[in-house]
């Protein structure tokens, strides 16, 4: 609930901001007495500014032995006093008195007597002046078996001068004030506190009524931060404000007898152990179980909630407190995935990148695939000495053009072509030679033949030429042509000369006989072998 009071704090301040000084509010703070260092606090509250800071303009009003100060903040005459513990009782008597803090987390009541009486019990029979409202000292009586009946009770006329004079054996009094003027008479005398029974009452403490908690929350918060605050200052800034005291507000004290006070109040103020203001409910409940010892409070008292003063000054409605959480719930989701977002669109964007490289790759690799296959699909193709296509190539696409020519009126012719002794070449200058013969043959048929031809390595050293659109006339003056060129070829490597020839046999399909292309081969053959039959290096055409 820390972002409650930050909350708080901010709407708060903002209306100091925005409040003026023509705006302030004017309050009362009754007083329990007359100005002395037992109000500091206030004193320093109103000197500093922090009244002014807190929008409100405050009046002390002192106090004479005949005022009710409950009474007066009932009746809204003033909105809030200094009361003692006996604020319990008005409470429990149906006064609706809330206290908002303690000044005093002991009592400064004590029981100042004659140097005679040495126990509360010498004072039977004795005259005695006591507060009405010093309710733990009537306590400490019936503790110590003092029946009130048994000594002679006057009403106090807060003159001290009166125990001096020996006109009363004991008196109550104010542990801040009553010793410094029995001192300064130099009189001797005994001092009975209550606390050495274990009855440790609440001193000082400041109130308002219910009513202005309800109709000004913001006030009382403001009125009760501001007056805290007033008493830190005045009791670490001691001196200064005994010079305030002396100067503004009661220059009858010496400082001696303020400094006094200022030293007996600190004691029990207690400023070093305790925040001061602090309240602590278990102390408030042995305070009402005193009360319940003296029959001044029903056995079955129950301290009402409404008696110790929540800091609630502002009651944000709970469904604007909802709004706000969850206001604030949404925008931290909504920043918490907004994040998330672009996260998940930065490793979407590099997912990106990475997959259009992998496809980039990927398609890179499928292209040499492709032509790896292609490169091997041709190099099945093809006779890998000459480079040029192989008989089974040959033979796929001569059948393709062979079906062309069956649908068309055109011809088509065929050479097939050996080597003459070829062996003997080899056997004269070893197969290498041979070899490159053979690519020497294939590059100058390749050379001498149209694009339109297909030629092939059909055998070891025996070639063929598919001629679509050539008759044997046209075929025959070809195979003439490449049997002279190649006669006049010379293969030369360093002082080697070889010159070689070639045998020569020419067919034009026919369509009636021919239904395949080995058919058509084998009859270019039959030519070929006329040739060879006939001498060699020449031409021969099929009969
Ligand atoms: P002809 O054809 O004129 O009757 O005589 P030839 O010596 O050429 O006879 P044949 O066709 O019987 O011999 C072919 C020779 O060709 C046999 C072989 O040594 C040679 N030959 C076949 N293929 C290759 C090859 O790839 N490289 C080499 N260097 N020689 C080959
Ligand atoms: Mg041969
Ligand atoms: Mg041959």
């Amino acid at each position: 609930m820390q972002f409650k009071y930050f909350l708080l704090s901010f709407i708060f301040l903002s209306s100091q901001l925005i409040a003026n000084n023509d705006s302030l509010e004017h309050i009362s703070l009754q007083l329990k007495w007359t100005h002395s260092f037992q109000f500091a606090g206030y004193y320093a509250a109103k000197e500093k500014g922090y009244y002014k800071d807190a929008g409100l303009e405050v009046e002390f009003i002192e106090a004479n032995s005949s005022t009710n100060v409950v009474k007066k903040v009932l009746e809204q005459k003033v909105q809030y006093g200094v009361g003692t513990s006996s604020l319990l009782l008005s409470r429990a008597k149906g006064k609706p008195v809330v206290a908002l803090a303690v000044i005093f987390q002991h009592s400064p009541y004590q029981i100042f007597a004659s140097a005679e009486i040495h126990s509360l019990k010498d004072l039977i029979g004795k005259t005695v002046m006591i507060e009405s409202d010093a309710d733990e000292l009537f306590a400490y009586l019936k503790k110590e078996n003092v029946p009130l009946d048994k000594i002679n009770l006057i009403p106090h006329s807060f003159n001290g001068k009166d125990l001096i004079a020996g006109k009363i054996k004991a008196m109550s009094g104010y542990l801040t004030n009553d010793p410094y003027f029995l001192n300064a008479d130099n009189f001797t005398y005994q001092r009975f506190s209550p606390r050495s029974v274990g009855i440790d009452f609440y001193g000082d403490n400041l109130f308002t009524s219910e009513l202005e908690i309800q109709n000004h929350p913001k006030r009382t918060s403001a009125f009760l931060k501001a007056s805290m605050r007033g008493w830190d200052y005045a009791l670490t800034h001691q001196s200064e404000i005994i010079n305030l005291i002396m100067k503004k507000y009661n220059p009858s004290f010496s400082k001696e007898n303020i400094v006094f006070q200022a030293k007996q109040m600190t004691a029990l103020v207690k400023p070093d152990l305790i925040e001061i203001g602090y309240m602590n409910p278990v102390r408030w409940k042995n305070i009402a179980n005193t009360y319940i010892s003296l029959d001044l409070l029903a056995k079955d008292y129950k301290i009402s909630k409404n008696f110790l003063y929540e800091n609630k000054p502002i009651n944000i409605p709970t469904w604007l407190l909802y709004a706000f959480f969850s206001g604030l719930i949404m925008l931290i989701l909504i920043t918490v995935f907004t994040i998330k977002l672009i996260a998940f669109n930065r490793k979407l964007k590099k997912t990106q990148v990475l997959l259009n490289k992998s496809n980039f790759e990927l398609s890179a690799l499928a292209k040499e695939k492709n032509l790896l296959l292609e490169k091997l699909k041709e190099q099945a193709n093809r006779d890998p000495l000459t480079n040029m296509y192989n008989k089974r190539h040959f033979a796929i696409i001569s059948d393709s053009i062979l079906e062309l020519t069956n649908r068309s009126k055109e011809s088509l012719s065929v050479i097939m072509i050996d080597i003459d002794k070829f062996k003997n070449i080899n056997d004269t200058h070893g197969h290498i030679i041979g070899d490159k013969i053979l690519i020497l043959l294939a590059n100058k048929l390749m050379s001498l033949v149209r694009k339109s031809d297909t030629i092939a390595r059909v055998g070891g050293e025996e070639f063929a030429i598919l001629l679509p659109n050539t008759s044997a006339t046209q075929a025959n003056i070809l195979a003439r042509k490449i049997r002279e060129e190649v006669e006049k070829t010379i293969f030369e490597e360093s002082t080697t000369k070889i010159s070689f020839t070639i045998s020569l046999g020419v067919y034009e399909f026919n369509k009636k006989e021919d239904k395949n292309i080995n058919s058509v081969l084998h009859k270019a053959d039959k030519a070929l072998y006329a040739a060879k039959n006939s001498g060699r290096n020449r031409v021969s055409i099929f009969q």
